[in-house]
């Protein structure tokens, strides 16, 4: 992640201080529940931030969370809730990834596109760093945030999937449907 050790270090010490990571110094670092709440009220946060400058400002999805990070810490948390209200509390990211429930803890999975089995119906979100030339191709292929897709094979050893999107038969290999995650439908 691109942080020095000693870096990395003072901040499990920290959070473990305000209770929010058990740390077993060299063996593990885990959420405690506290930590859970926390960390998913964070997602949330972002992904709302990130529904603003897609939605307000403007921004393409795929460029939606390149100033989140500037400010989303310093948001008191009032206007973060005025901010989901004045979107209509949105249930998804620009990126297709849903946006937790305030203080439950809970998230939802969002696995790989590659996880599906034949059969499976599921919600296409693409991550923010994803490839530019990556989220081109899939653009071509008609896979952006919010699609829904079904699988119809899945080669064995790796091999690729065979996809419904939108009424056409699309293929995808193996590295860039895991590149992709989805939402199961029911
Ligand atoms: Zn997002």
């Amino acid at each position: 992640m691109g942080v020095a050790p000693a870096t990395v270090t003072a901040t499990v010490k920290r959070l473990a201080d305000r209770g929010l990571v058990d740390h077993t110094p060299y063996i593990s670092v885990t959420l405690t529940d506290p930590g859970r709440v926390a960390a998913v009220a964070a997602i949330r946060r972002h992904r709302i931030v990130e529904r603003f400058l897609a939605d307000m400002l403007g921004y393409p999805w795929n460029e939606a969370d390149r100033h989140a990070a500037a400010f989303e810490h310093d948001l008191p948390q009032e206007v973060e809730d005025r901010i989901f209200v004045a979107l209509h509390r949105p249930e998804t990211c620009p990126h297709g990834f849903p946006i937790p429930a305030k203080e439950t803890g809970v998230m939802e999975a969002t696995p790989p596109l590659y996880d599906l089995e034949p059969g499976e119906v599921a919600i296409v979100a693409v991550p923010g760093g994803t490839d530019p030339e990556i989220v081109e191709f899939l653009d071509t292929l008609g896979l952006r945030p919010g699609v829904t897709v079904q699988v119809k094979e899945k080669h064995p050893f790796d091999g690729p999937l065979v996809l419904s999107v939108g009424g056409r038969e699309r293929t995808l290999g193996s590295t860039v449907a895991n590149q992709v995650h989805v939402r199961r439908t029911a």
